[in-house]
């Protein structure tokens, strides 16, 4: 039997790194589907197609092919992995992600991720579109200041320049735009769990994730 459990929640919220290692922990695989967004952008950005373009973006993605692999995700048969984690994929994301053109695109290459084997899978829309059936969904949000210091701290390790004050309000920028969007706006699916993660660690929040997915199994409302 193979199971779904989505954790959707706002930028630098610990999704990310919470999800990959809750799945290592539960042996199931993980779906970064912000990687998918990520790469259609890069994908848009480098032709110069601006998001008011809706045809022009309808062709490109009719010509592109992204692709899941473990090692991280693929455009056009390239690794982009890194080329997506920059301040301005970050800055142009939202935008295209609104469009419901890029959405219904990218849907499907997210549901065919189950038939592969449970997964834990991180978005915005992950327990309310994506896969609105999944037995256990988690929302996980922390203040915009918490989540900035750690999006600076990640950046820092990586040997990067950056501005606290920038990151805060690129933060709130894309928290603005994601929520506000017609077409599946960043909300807590319903019978989604809530957690706050401005004070805990990683650890902590990694923990009471497996305690919460165990106690589902437990009681029968996952199925392993
Ligand atoms: O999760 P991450 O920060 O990598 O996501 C980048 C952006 O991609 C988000 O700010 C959002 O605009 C978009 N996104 C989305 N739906 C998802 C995942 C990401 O719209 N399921």
């Amino acid at each position: 039997m193979t199971y779904v459990l989505t954790i959707d929640g706002p930028a630098g919220a610990g999704k990310s790194s919470t999800a990959r290692r809750l799945a290592r922990r539960l042996g199931v695989r993980y779906l970064d589907t912000g990687a998918i967004y990520r790469a259609v952008a890069l994908l848009l950005d480098e032709a110069g197609i601006q998001p008011s373009e809706e045809d022009a973006v309808r062709r490109a993605l009719a010509d592109a092919r992204v692709e899941l692999r473990d090692e991280g995700v693929l455009l056009n048969g390239l690794d982009v992995s890194r080329k997506i984690r920059t301040p301005r994929i970050d800055r142009v994301v939202s935008a295209y992600s609104a469009l419901p053109c890029v959405r219904s695109a990218l849907l499907g290459l997210q549901r065919d991720q189950a038939k592969y084997g449970s997964l834990v899978v991180e978005g915005r829309d992950a327990g309310s579109v994506v896969f609105p059936d999944a037995p256990l969904k988690f929302f996980l949000t922390a203040s915009p200041e918490a989540r900035a210091r750690r999006r600076c701290l990640e950046r820092e390790a990586k040997g990067e320049d950056v501005s606290y004050e920038e990151t805060l309000s690129a933060i709130r920028e894309r928290d603005r735009f994601d929520s506000s969007r017609e077409t599946a706006p960043l909300r807590r699916p319903e019978g989604a769990v809530l957690l706050d993660t401005s004070d805990m660690s990683e650890d902590e929040v990694v923990e009471c994730f497996e305690g919460l997915v165990r106690d589902a199994v437990r009681r029968g409302d996952v199925e392993e």
